[in-house]
């Protein structure tokens, strides 16, 4: 999807801060992060929503790699929360499918 910006980050016509990358996904820290550790988790190919997400060994690398992360990050004894915004109703701005890793602080509920 050439006018989709995860995808741009993806083939690196833009640089985000890039915390892990495989051949099926790319973590990157939000540019607006909401918490102390704010890193979005993507796969690589373009995938709009979670709605589109039908490769089950992705989806498990996808969840799998959160966790990792949130260790690498030193937050997954603590705890963190993992938040995936589908559609407009659900808050989704940007439409390649990313995982939220937010850790680092307490975190309240009911979201927002
Ligand atoms: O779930 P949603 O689509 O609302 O989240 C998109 C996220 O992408 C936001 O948290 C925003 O800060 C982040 N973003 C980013 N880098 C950009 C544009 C958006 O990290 N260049």
């Amino acid at each position: 999807m050439s006018d989709c910006l995860f995808c741009k980050m993806v083939a690196k016509e833009i640089q985000p801060d890039i915390v892990y990358e495989d051949e099926q996904i790319l973590a990157f820290r939000d540019i607006h992060p909401k918490a102390p550790t704010h890193i979005l988790v993507i796969p690589k190919q373009h995938v709009a929503t979670l709605n589109d997400l039908h490769d089950k060994q992705l989806a498990g690398h996808l969840l799998q790699s959160v966790a990792q992360i949130a260790d690498a990050e030193g937050i997954a004894e603590t705890g963190y929360r993992t938040v995936i915004n589908c559609n407009s109703a659900g808050g989704q701005e940007v439409y390649h499918l990313h995982l939220h890793l937010l850790g680092g602080r307490q975190m309240s509920w009911p979201a927002g």
